[in-house]
This record gives structure tokens, sequence and C-alpha cells, in this order.
């Protein structure tokens, strides 16, 4: 008798959310991840679940504000059925906003943003104020979003792989695939289909922010984690030997986000880490049939947003695999012409 409708071969996020999906769904999986689970880009620190600007709306901002959605629900059910906490809180932004021209054009994205997220959550611009939780703004007024939340991406990777295992399926090193098979082998995979990996450095501080919204400044995000942490990142490399060192690129992350938000002077660096994010040419994620391994399948794209679009991308490829309904987006097939764009 078979062991596997369905064999993952990949344990982050995009591979677990499959395999949790499929078997949400009755299918008997199995994931095989030689490196273990979260040993990818998905074992890192930052976790910002964060909107595109609501505007010039395109398939993949919408793909991502229903993932971003139905992400509450989704970290809820893998923290019930496991016991494990995932970081997740739905806990809203902050931008600062540098100048008067930045302050119109927030208001515009403001009447946008009330139209395409549907009222189910809001951009407003705002004046800042003295709290401590507050980014400097030139302009003194900064933008608030309520759609913005935040994961712990190690921990939920690890409690989506328990939940994989509470609902009957195997996450093992080694193994035969069986049955049909789902690549979402990050970078490596990228790599194998004319993309590449783009390496990230993040840092993760001392500092107790529970429960207040993430900052975004000077391009970087800065995650106060329900754990009494607070994760900064990231660098953006390209070119890179050593996919998991970190150097003094992240030494520069951590001086930008203290001078963007001076409270974290002084905060104790806890850990630094480095990981490497899956890029496709066209930088939306690769979903549905394999383009070169006959029969299989592929999840894969997330780079920078991937815990952003895991639970609709879990939800897409479960329709395809198992109910073969294909919601996929045409720009997100490997097959698609801007998929080389
Ligand atoms: C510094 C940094 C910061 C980030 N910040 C955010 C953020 O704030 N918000 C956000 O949404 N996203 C963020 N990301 C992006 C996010 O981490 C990735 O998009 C996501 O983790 C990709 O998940 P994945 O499952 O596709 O790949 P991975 O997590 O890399 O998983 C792929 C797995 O495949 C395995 N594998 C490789 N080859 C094989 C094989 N032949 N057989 C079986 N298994 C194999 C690997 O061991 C690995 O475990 C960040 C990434 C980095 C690096």
């Amino acid at each position: 008798m078979a062991i596997a409708d369905i064999t993952v071969m990949g344990a982050g996020v995009f591979g677990l959310s499959v395999a949790y999906t499929c078997a949400q769904r009755g299918a008997k999986v199995q994931v095989i991840d030689p490196a273990g689970v979260a040993a990818g880009a998905s074992g890192g620190l930052v976790g910002a679940l964060a909107p595109h600007v609501p505007e010039h709306w395109n398939d993949k901002k919408a793909f991502q504000f229903d993932s971003l959605i139905m992400a509450e629900h989704f970290w809820a059910d893998v923290a019930a059925l496991t016991g494990t906490d995932t970081g997740y809180a739905r806990t809203g932004r902050l931008q600062p906003l540098a100048d008067a021209q930045a302050v119109d054009l927030a208001r515009a994205r403001a009447l946008s943003a009330a139209d395409l997220w549907q009222g189910l959550a809001t951009w407003q611009v705002e004046p800042a104020t003295d709290a401590p939780w507050m980014p400097p703004s030139p302009s003194r007024y900064v933008v608030r979003d309520t759609l913005s939340a935040l994961v712990h991406p190690r921990r939920a990777t690890h409690a989506l792989a328990v939940a994989v295992e509470a609902l009957g399926g195997r996450v093992l090193r080694n193994g035969a695939p069986e049955g049909k098979v789902v690549w979402a082998t990050g970078w490596a995979g990228m790599t194998e289909i004319g993309g590449n990996g783009v390496k990230g450095q993040a840092a993760l501080l001392r500092y107790d922010a529970a429960g207040s919204p993430q900052l975004f400044a000077d391009a970087l995000h800065i995650i106060p984690h329900l754990d009494g942490t607070v994760a900064i990142g990231s660098t953006s490399e390209r070119d890179f030997t050593d996919p998991a060192s970190t150097d003094a690129a992240l030494d520069d992350v951590i001086a930008r986000a203290i001078a963007a938000f001076p409270v974290l002077h002084g905060a104790e660096i806890i850990a630094r880490w480095a990981g490497v994010r899956p890029r496709a040419p066209s930088r939306a994620p690769v979903l549905g049939h394999h383009p070169t391994r006959a029969g299989a399948y592929i999840a894969n794209g997330g780079f920078k947003i991937g815990f952003g679009m895991a639970p609709k991308v879990g939800q897409v490829m479960a329709d395809l695999i198992l109910e073969n309904h294909d919601a996929i987006p045409d720009g997100f097939r490997a097959s698609s012409p801007i998929f080389r764009a």
C-alpha cells in the first residue's frame, strides 16, 4: 500500500504549506528534506507579513492580499492543532514619511487602499506622536496600515511540520518519493530552472515591544516579535560566496535601523543570521506544473515575501494537485512569458 499520495521535496514554508493544506483535505503526505525542517530561507528571524503598496494592482498584489487575509486563520489553526506558538500577530505597521510630497502620495494611497483592500484593512496617514514606539518622521506624519502582521519564521515553519505530522503526514530527512511529487526546494530548485538566489542577512535584538506595530523605515523592516525580541532586516546580495555568513553588511543594516529608530540604541544583539531567498526572473512565485520534471509540480519563488504568500500557495497548489482545479495566476507559471521578464 502506498505510504503517500503526495511527496513534497523541501521542508521550508512553501513545501510545508502545500503539505499541510493537502493533509487538511485528507491526502496522505510526506515531506522529504535531507537538511531538515527550516534549514533554508524559512529558518530566519524577520517575518514581516507586509502588503505591497495599494496601487497599480496586479495578480501578484491581489494574491498576496488574499494570502495576508488568510494568514490569521491559517496560523491560528496551526497553533491550535499543534499547541505551538507561531509568533503570528496582526499588529499593523508604521512608516515614517520624508516630506510633504511623500505625505500627499501616502494620502492618495489611502484612497486606493479603501477600494482595493475591500474594507478588510486600512492604510491611513496620521500625525506622528511622541509615543516611545513611534519612528521619527521628518514630515511629522506616518502611515499606519492594519493589514501588516508578523510571524516568527523559524518557529512557524517548525510548527507547520508538527501540524503535518498531527494530520498523519510524515516529515523525513530521507526517503523515496511516492505519489504526486511537488518540488519546493527554495533557491537550489530555482537555480535549476533559470532563477537565482538573493542572500539576505538579518539580526535579532533583545528589546521588548511585543504587540507594537512593525516599522518600515529606510527600506528596513523592524519587527517587534511577541517574545520580547526585535528583528531587523535585511541585506540584499546577488553576489555571495558563503550563503550562511554574516558580515559588515549586517552591521550597516543594524546601524541604519538604529539611526531610523534610536529607541533601539544599546539593545543587545542576540542573533545574526543569513539565508538565501529563491528569486524567479519575474520576481513572482513559480507555481503549478514543474517546467523540467515530467509529471511533477513546483512551488517556489517566494523571494522576499514567501511567508506572506504561503497560506494561499498552499491553497492553490492543493486545488491543483488534489482537485485538478487551476486557480494559479498566469504570471506565476514557469511557462509564462513573464517568467523570464
Ligand atoms: C534575510 C531574509 C529575510 C526575509 N524576510 C522575510 C519577511 O520578512 N517576510 C517574508 O514573507 N519573507 C521573508 N523572507 C523570504 C522567505 O524567507 C522566503 O521567501 C521563504 O522562506 C522561501 O521558502 P521556501 O520554502 O520556498 O524555501 P526554503 O525555506 O529555502 O526551503 C527549501 C528547502 O528545500 C530543501 N532542499 C533543497 N534541495 C533539496 C532536494 N534536492 N530535496 C529535498 N529538499 C531540498 C532545503 O534544505 C530547504 O530546507 C526573507 C528571507 C531572508 C533570507
